[in-house]
């Protein structure tokens, strides 16, 4: 099979757990033969350098072109204090919303292996295997009006959250779909004891329910999901929610995996030019600026995303999980990362790379 695929690097650590990844993906390609044609693009802080530009139009037009984008991190502290439309995190949203990939799935497993890396007791993170579905190109970080205006104390911000019944409908049925292959629960996250956009979010789930009786559905207001999340995250299968919720869950759902590092994501549901579904996939975490440039990331959200591409991109669920296989060999063998705490010397970014690669035979 021919396999196009875009890479984005990004900023800080993302250009150094991308380049693990795209190892990854080449061992997996060579060992199925699949012609594998990648090109690369500039996305972020290092865009802006080069090209004044978050998400350069190139980029934009490549993305369009190719099957899937593989993508790191953006962030760079010197842009801090730009203006939003020169920051790097613009191009991420750009990039998402140009792309049209409206379901943003974030897998969130307890390793066996891992237990001892979450800061939680080990009898509440046993067992946790979720997917949070994420909306990701509507809600509070697109909507408008926005701004900040005024001056002294009159100075005022205002975002603006919004949803349309085709959103909401949309990224619900994703979800439902997707519990078609889990254990069958679906879990929608709102706040709609004090938000319309929540209550209109609720009504349109409970609606587009109606054409899934097999799937259990049950909700949950925000604030309670992220302690259930902690206390009872077992309890969890399919959870559904919009971007802004999901965005901040899921770095929640990190503490239960054992560390940011180690969640994949995938970015689904766009449609390219010629009408053939694309998709976005980047490991969780940001370009953490503090350990940029020390070999120490973990690299295997970003090779969990790897397997994501080949399942949800390209079908491929062989080669899918032969990579997360891989990973869970190099869990089990105890070279890992710092961040997962191994009781030898910490593996580099390089080194777990290499791991997996040598793990698909
Ligand atoms: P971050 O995820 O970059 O880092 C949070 C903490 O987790 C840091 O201590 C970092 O060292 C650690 N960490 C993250 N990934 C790791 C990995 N793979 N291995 C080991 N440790 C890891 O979040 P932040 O510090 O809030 O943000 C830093 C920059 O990244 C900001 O500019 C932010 O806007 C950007 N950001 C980008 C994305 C994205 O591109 N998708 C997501 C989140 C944050």
């Amino acid at each position: 099979m021919e396999l196009n695929v875009l890479v984005l690097p990004g900023d800080g650590i993302g250009a150094e757990v991308t380049a693990q990844a795209v190892r990854v993906l080449n061992r997996v390609a060579d060992k199925y033969k699949h012609t594998l044609n990648l090109t690369e693009g500039l996305l972020g802080g290092v865009a802006i350098h080069k090209t004044g530009q978050p998400l350069p139009e190139e980029t934009e037009r490549l993305a369009l072109a190719a099957d899937a984008t593989l993508m790191g991190a953006v962030g760079l502290p010197e842009f801090d204090n730009a203006p939003p439309d020169k920051r790097p995190e613009k191009g991420l949203l750009g990039i998402r919303k140009a792309l049209g990939v409206f379901a943003n799935l974030r897998p969130v497993r307890a390793h066996p292996s891992l237990l001892d890396s979450s800061p939680l007791k080990n009898h509440l993170v046993q067992g946790t295997d979720m997917i949070i579905v994420r909306e990701l190109t509507g809600g509070i970080y697109y909507g408008t009006p926005r701004g900040i205006s005024g001056d002294g104390l009159e100075t005022r911000a205002v975002n603006t959250m919004t949803y349309t019944r085709a959103e909401i409908e949309r990224v619900t049925r994703m979800a439902f779909h997707l519990a078609r292959g889990r254990r069958r629960k679906v879990t929608s996250v709102d706040k709609s004891n004090v938000l319309e956009n929540s209550q209109l979010w609720r009504k349109v789930v409970v609606e587009t329910a109606v054409e899934f009786p097999d799937i259990e559905l049950d909700h949950i207001l925000v604030d309670n999901c992220a302690m259930q999340l902690i206390l009872n995250p077992r309890r969890f299968d399919i959870v559904l929610t919009e971007n802004m919720f999901g965005d901040i869950l899921s770095d929640e759902g990190a503490v239960l995996a054992g560390s940011i590092g180690m969640l994949p994501s995938a970015s689904i549901g766009g449609r390219r030019a010629s009408g053939a579904w694309t998709g976005l996939y980047e490991p969780v975490h940001g370009s953490a600026p503090d350990i940029a440039g020390q070999n120490k990331a973990n690299p295997l959200g970003a090779i969990g995303s790897v397997a994501a591409m080949l399942e949800y991109s390209f079908g491929l669920k062989e080669e899918a999980a032969e990579v997360n296989r891989a990973v869970e060999a190099v869990l089990e063998s105890g070279r890992v990362t710092a961040d997962l705490k191994p009781t030898g010397t910490p593996a580099t970014t390089s080194q777990t790379g290499e791991a997996v690669c040598e793990a698909i035979v």
